[in-house]
């Protein structure tokens, strides 16, 4: 089969390897969709950990097509989505924290490839009436459902803030909606995502080379500042203007991963007579479910901006990069 393999840089090779096969426990996915995710081309840019040579992307569905010893014969052809890693369900991370935790395994192999090897631990069936491209949007959905589950429940009607309108902001912001949060504003300079903020639920729609953000989250909340502050973009600066417009007893929520090694520039002092709680989470955590759950109240229409085949991941990783549109998908069967 053919896999995308990243080299390290930029650089990415289309390269023929052996077909997987199924150990036991294990089964293998024909790739319809898969995502790809900020977090791939963080890799490719040197501000997220990976060492390549590495086969990207993990935001993949489709259907099941071989299974190995000991997987339900039932789930041949059943459309799949997968979290990261298998999780072994018993270790001290996962028992305690997340299946992201887990400390026994490790991801089996990239989604940017025709096929995928995962173990059954990793697999959710996709619901009927969800097609596989919406369902592989599944993963980015956990990240922020499981971030904003840190804040426990969402106090009904509180203004909210996200930065940022790529997917994962426009998913946060539709995940708050859901959750009964009040004016929702939504700042973000693209003015085609920012306008997709609409159908996701927000109300008041910034674009910060324009207008000044604080003013703006000043008069919405009579100068209180929001109950929810999510930056949804991973760079430090953003993240600590966020901070600053934010009531007391509020929450600061990381949704961008900022690059490693990131530090906070924010004045403390603020932070502790403010009461501000600051959270992220740790990827899908065990949201997974919830998310394939969540995907079809949510209103998608339109955020895929383009599917590039196998051979051109390479230049679906540069558009995407580029900030143009929203999600990409690399489509190895179309
Ligand atoms: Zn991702
Ligand atoms: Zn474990």
């Amino acid at each position: 089969m053919r896999v995308a393999t990243w080299r390290g840089g930029s650089e990415i090779t289309i390269d023929t390897v052996p077909d997987p096969k199924p150990g036991p426990g294990q089964l293998i996915v024909k790739v319809h969709s898969s995502g790809i995710c900020g977090t791939d081309i963080h890799k490719t840019q040197g501000l997220f950990p990976g060492t390549p040579p590495e086969v990207l992307g993990h935001e993949f569905v489709g259907p099941v097509v071989e299974i190995g010893e000991g997987v339900d014969v039932s789930m041949m052809g059943k459309i799949i989505g997968c979290t990261l890693n298998p999780a072994c369900g018993e270790c001290q991370g996962c028992l305690t924290w997340s299946a992201m935790h887990c400390e026994r395994e490790a991801r089996l192999a990239g989604g940017f490839a025709e096929y995928v090897l995962v173990d059954q631990r990793q697999a959710h069936i996709v619901p009927d009436g969800l097609d596989s491209e919406t369902a592989s949007m599944a993963e980015p959905l956990a990240c922020v459902i499981s971030t904003l589950n840190m804040l426990g429940d969402i106090e009904e009607g509180c203004d909210a803030l996200v930065v940022g309108g790529g997917l994962l902001g426009l998913l946060t912001v539709g995940v708050l909606k859901l959750r009964g949060a009040g004016h929702i504003i939504l700042s973000e300079p693209n003015p085609l995502r920012l306008a997709m903020g609409t159908q996701f639920g927000a109300d008041i729609l910034n674009d910060p080379t324009k207008n000044d953000l604080s003013e703006l989250v000043n008069d919405t909340t009579n100068g209180y500042g929001v109950k929810i502050g999510a930056e949804a973009v991973g760079v430090p600066a953003l993240v600590a203007n966020v901070s600053k417009l934010i009531r007391p007893r509020g929450n600061l929520v990381l949704v961008g991963v900022s690059p490693q090694g990131s530090a906070l520039p924010i004045d403390l002092y603020d932070l502790h007579y403010k009461e501000i709680t600051i959270s992220g989470a740790f990827g899908a955590g065990d949201a997974f479910g919830e998310a394939l759950e969540t995907l079809p109240k949510l209103n998608l229409e339109g955020v895929v901006s383009g599917r590039f085949p196998l051979e051109n991941t390479a230049e679906a990783m540069e558009v995407s990069a580029s900030g143009v549109g929203v999600k990409y998908m690399i489509a190895p069967h179309d």
